[in-house]
């Protein structure tokens, strides 16, 4: 073990009364870590654009789940100033993305306390195992920070697990003329100095992949939905003419979302449109989701579909992801049914039958895992957890038939809320919904099993 920045003597101790370093995700096994729960994030930094330096502080309020003489956080990268557990001075010590932090005393089990760690540097961008870049991208005219699967790291030290949830608090001060975004509502803007703090507050539960911070210039639209949704909308004034139409589209998408999912699980929504050029991909971030660009309407009702299954109902372990995806997938599929396209039974038999997608190679790419198996993290994101995922969900439609399965699509978001989930929740879940109905074959067949299932 490579062990950097030492501040002190944070020596070996009794491995019994240390924090685990993971919660034991299959894919990630260092993400998150174990023996407390944070409860809430306050995030207080500075942002310099043109030397891409950020600052500040982290206060985490969390509680024991076991006595504690040591804890750990996740954080890539960064340099680490000052650590206090309950306004005491703390030791630490760092090895690759783990923060070991050793308070003054120890923490008994069902302790609440609060752990400050004063951090600045110049953040870093994470390749993932499939190739893409996460973590703080830096933008033409900013930065904005996308955390799935193991980003966030890269800008606040946490919990960085889907399966613990926080509530969050941000100030986020950045040069006068430059717009802080984040997850969450606006909480209020003050300018001083030429410089403008942005505070956002989120008091719903949230999993910190899903945390996102955006600065730059953008274009603000607020709105309320007939519905009485507050939206908070940011958008790259470049794209402000292309993302017109997407502004318009949201509270239709919205209230077709509440009638297909049941009731918005947030108290705003929104997106952020950044520049094509400065991301890889479209991000479900916690109410307002980052696209790179304008999105076409599929992208749009995926990401607002993740709000409900993904964001509010998130995966328990990162092998649970299909649970997430497949629902977002399954989601563009409803849509189209429902607004004169291909309906989801055609959508799914041109997938089985290999017309789906314009390359070849992706249509058989369909059958190389069983999505709540898939072979390891580089695979996280390819097409089986998403279209044979929703696949999964139109097995079920088709066995419990369509009065029972949207019952059942709106009641799984209404059992998990603001929780987490796995697969063996939601198959049994699924049993209980409608009883008297075989799954056996489904969770066989398309859910666990290798290959190509037979023609339903
Ligand atoms: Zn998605």
């Amino acid at each position: 073990m490579t062990v950097t920045g030492c501040r002190a003597g944070a020596g070996d101790d009794d491995a019994a009364s240390r924090g685990a370093s993971g919660v034991g995700d299959p894919y990630f096994p260092k993400s998150g870590n174990g023996g407390f729960d944070v409860t809430h994030y306050g995030l207080d930094l500075a942002y310099a654009p043109d030397t891409h330096r950020l600052s500040g502080t982290a206060t985490l309020t969390a509680r024991a789940t076991r006595d504690l003489t040591a804890f750990n956080l996740d954080l890539e990268g960064m340099t680490v100033e000052k650590v206090t557990v309950d306004g005491a001075r703390a030791t630490w010590r760092r090895a690759g993305q783990e923060l070991t932090v050793r308070p003054p005393d120890g923490l008994g089990r069902h302790t609440r306390f609060r752990v400050a760690v004063r951090y600045s540097g110049v953040p870093v961008t994470v390749t993932d195992p499939d190739g893409t870049e996460g973590g703080w991208l830096r933008t033409a005219d900013g930065a904005v920070a996308l955390g799935q699967p193991r980003g966030s790291m890269t800008w606040f030290p946490g919990n960085h697990h889907p399966s613990d949830k926080a509530t969050y608090r941000l100030a986020v001060t950045v040069p006068e003329g430059l717009r802080a975004v984040s997850h969450g509502e606006p909480a209020g803007e003050e300018t001083e100095g030429g410089r403008t703090t942005y505070r956002w507050r989120t008091t719903e539960p949230t999993a910190s992949h899903a945390a996102t911070l955006a600065i730059g210039r953008y274009d603000v639209d607020r709105a309320t939905t007939g519905g009485g949704l507050p939206l908070y909308s940011a958008v790259d004034p470049e794209q402000a003419e292309e993302s017109g139409p997407v502004l318009r589209r949201l509270p239709g998408v919205l209230e077709w979302a509440e009638r297909t999912f049941g009731p918005y699980p947030f108290s705003s929504a929104g997106v952020i449109v950044e520049r094509p050029d400065d991301a890889g991909y479209a991000l479900e971030t916690q109410n307002r989701p980052v696209f790179p660009g304008a999105p076409e309407t599929w992208l749009l009702v995926h990401e607002i579909a993740h709000q409900w299954y993904g964001n509010s109902v998130s995966p328990r372990t990162w092998r649970d992801l299909w649970l997430s995806e497949g629902f977002a997938t399954y989601a563009e599929w409803l849509w189209d049914e429902d607004h004169g396209g291909d309906t989801a039974q055609e959508t799914f038999d041109t997938l089985y039958e290999g017309d789906y997608f314009d390359d070849e190679e992706e249509n058989d790419a369909l059958w190389s895992f069983p999505p709540a198996r898939s072979p390891g993290a580089a695979h996280l994101f390819d097409v089986p957890v998403y279209q044979r995922g929703a696949m999964v969900l139109h097995r079920i439609r088709q066995a419990a038939g369509d009065d029972a399965f949207f019952a059942l699509l709106r009641g799984w978001a209404r059992e998990h809320r603001h929780g987490t989930a796995d697969t063996g929740d939601f198959t049994a879940y699924v049993e209980k919904s409608a009883p008297g109905k075989d799954f056996e074959g489904i969770w066989a067949d398309w859910l666990y099993g290798e290959g190509k299932p037979e023609r339903p």
